[in-house]
């Protein structure tokens, strides 16, 4: 597959996420062109960002004037003004934008962008939510859903597995799960093998099926 990492993005709508994703992609060497129909809001990002312009997205014409349609990729991050981002997906779906990335606000705003056109929905909100949740209820000190399925959590190792090393302690059998890196207390993550011996203030990272990453969170 091509490496496509580094072609320009249309990002439209740039409230608090949209100007983070668009400054964040800046910062990584992507090309962004940044609509907002907010005057305002381009002004304050005019210093920032190199191609940031103000325009109506639900506005066809307007897109091909800025030239929309030659890009391959866009994500469309207005989100409370529902009928906004079920317009401006629709029209970069009849623009044949390739990669429409589109956030919802709710899982039946995301049905409907994902049917008019939207190859990726996020749920900035939602995914947050449940991973605050994680880290509120429980031991963990990070906590990433891969999928439906999996996750990824940060957590301290439970005593009985101090002192001993991974390969030995039988974690995938017991758990459920595997230990992919150690964070010593001093020191940056290191990937973890059949050899690492825990130690009681180590970070480790462990990824498995979401249920069985909560039951060992909880055994810490
Ligand atoms: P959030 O929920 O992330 O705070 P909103 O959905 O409230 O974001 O708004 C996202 C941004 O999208 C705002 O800055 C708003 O000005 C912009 N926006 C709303 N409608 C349009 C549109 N038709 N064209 C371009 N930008 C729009």
């Amino acid at each position: 597959m091509a490496d496509r990492s580094n072609e320009p993005v249309v990002v439209i709508g740039l409230a608090r996420f949209g100007s983070a994703l668009a400054l964040e992609l800046t910062e990584r060497g992507v090309d962004v062109l940044a609509i907002d129909s907010n005057p305002r809001t381009v002004q304050d990002l005019s210093g920032r960002l190199a191609h940031v312009v103000t325009a109506d997205a639900t506005d066809i014409e307007a897109l091909r004037q800025l030239g929309v349609p030659d890009f391959s990729r866009a994500v469309v991050a207005i989100g409370t003004n529902m009928e906004a981002s079920i317009l401006t997906t629709s029209l970069l779906a009849e623009l044949e934008v390739a990669d429409i990335w589109a956030k919802a606000v709710s899982r039946r705003h995301g049905r409907i962008l994902e049917r008019i056109g939207a190859r990726h929905v996020v749920y900035p909100e939602y995914d947050m939510g449940e991973r605050v949740a994680h880290l509120v209820s429980g031991h963990m000190q990070d906590y990433v859903e891969l999928d439906e399925a999996h996750a990824i959590a940060k957590v301290g190792p439970p005593g009985e597995l101090v002192g001993v090393p991974l390969g030995e302690a039988g974690m995938p059998a017991r758990y459920g799960v595997d230990v992919i890196a150690v964070k010593p207390a001093e020191g940056g993550f290191e990937p973890a093998g059949p050899g690492t011996v825990l130690a009681p203030g180590d970070a480790i990272l462990v990824l498995g099926r979401i249920s069985r990453v909560e039951r060992f969170a909880d055994a810490v």
